[in-house]
């Protein structure tokens, strides 16, 4: 069975990561392309060898396509998902899902009335080091896990120093744009889902417009374990990783919170120092793999609306305290959808 694909943005991350991850699956098409602008669509598509490129959601929508792949700014997902949900497509979304966790439920909840598959690209999820990661906790081989440490503040590449910096209203700003993602890996490798966050916020020099650039967060988890994450788009030196402790062993995973599956995974225990093995599949490849097969009917999408909705609320809760000066818990209502 071919799977037709439309592609709502002209946009970085489908140029760069998912057309490519939606024809390594073999029966998988890029049919369609729409920009807000005619020209970019028509351009756009000839660059990419997509088909056609049109200006309007109606034309996409009405074209001959199984699934919608979401990648415009984030102010435009929510209509546009709504829309695609309403003509019947199956929705890949980008995160954050939409500009509040709200306006994402209501989002999910249509897909799942409409009975289409829904999933959010958190792509992280589908990295090897963190799968290796989950499956060593999940196996013990670190004791019970009691804190993590995220570090994930990089340099935003200058192609990308645009409306992340520059508007508020289209949902810019570092914690709308990884601080989601951190949310996302830590209930991912952990297991669980946070309770709590605090947050600072700053201003660093890069974004403009009130926005914030850079984050620090500390996480308290359902199971008492503790983290704290570090987001920047300021930092061209910084290296990234990701740390679990635990009361036997540790995990250090170095140059994880990537696009591409790069990276290594040591697990520390009183046996001595171990570096674990994984497969390095590109991660938008094998999320665009799960997601045919959850259109197929087996499984799910490796990131669900319902994970969408859980990191887009951490963000939320993290903006909040940044504004409060105080701890915010993450809204309880989402425990029935973990
Ligand atoms: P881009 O800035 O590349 O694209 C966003 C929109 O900007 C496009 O839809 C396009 O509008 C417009 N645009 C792009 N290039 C131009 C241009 N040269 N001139 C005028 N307008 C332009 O954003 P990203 O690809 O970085 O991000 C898109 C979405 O994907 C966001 O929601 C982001 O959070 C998410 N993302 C997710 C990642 C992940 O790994 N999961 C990684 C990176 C981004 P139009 O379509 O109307 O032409």
């Amino acid at each position: 069975m071919s799977v037709r694909w439309g592609l709502i943005g002209a946009s970085t991350i489908a140029k760069q990561f998912m057309i490519n991850a939606i024809r390594a699956q073999g029966h998988g098409e890029v049919a369609a392309v729409m920009s807000s602008s005619a020209e970019r669509a028509e351009a756009y598509a000839r660059e990419n060898g997509i088909p056609a490129g049109v200006s309007t959601l109606d034309a996409l929508l009405s074209d001959d396509i199984d699934a919608v792949y979401i990648s415009t700014t984030n102010e435009l997902h929510l209509e546009q998902g709504l829309a695609a949900i309403k003509a019947g497509k199956h929705v890949l979304c980008e995160k954050p899902l939409a500009l509040t966790s709200a306006d994402a439920r209501k989002m999910v909840a249509a897909a799942g009335n409409a009975g289409i598959v829904f999933g959010t690209n958190h792509h992280l999820r589908n990295a090897g080091a963190h799968r290796a990661m989950r499956e060593a906790i999940a196996a013990g081989r670190i004791g019970k896990p009691v804190a993590a440490r995220v570090f994930h503040s990089v340099y935003l590449p200058e192609n990308l120093q645009g409306w992340r910096i520059t508007r508020p209203e289209a949902g810019g700003g570092v914690v709308l744009d990884i601080t989601v993602h951190d949310a996302d890996t830590l209930r991912f490798v952990l297991g669980d889902d946070p309770v709590e966050i605090s947050a600072f916020t700053q201003s660093a020099g890069m974004a403009g417009g009130g926005l914030e650039d850079g984050a620090m967060c500390i996480w308290r988890f359902k199971s008492g374990a503790i983290a704290q994450s570090h987001e920047g788009f300021t930092t061209k030196f910084a290296g990234t990783g990701f740390e679990v402790h635990g009361t036997e062993g540790s995990l250090i995973a170095t140059n994880v919170m990537t696009q591409k599956p790069v990276g290594s995974v040591l697990l520390r225990t009183a046996s001595g120092e171990e570096e674990l093995s994984f497969d390095r599949e590109d991660l938008y490849t094998r999320s665009l793999r799960q997601f045919h097969a959850a259109i197929c009917g087996e499984g799910r999408p490796s990131a669900t609306g319902e994970d969408g909705i859980w990191s887009l609320a951490s963000a939320e809760a993290a903006l909040q305290s940044s504004k409060t000066g105080r701890a915010v818990t993450i809204d309880p209502q989402l425990g029935s959808l973990a």
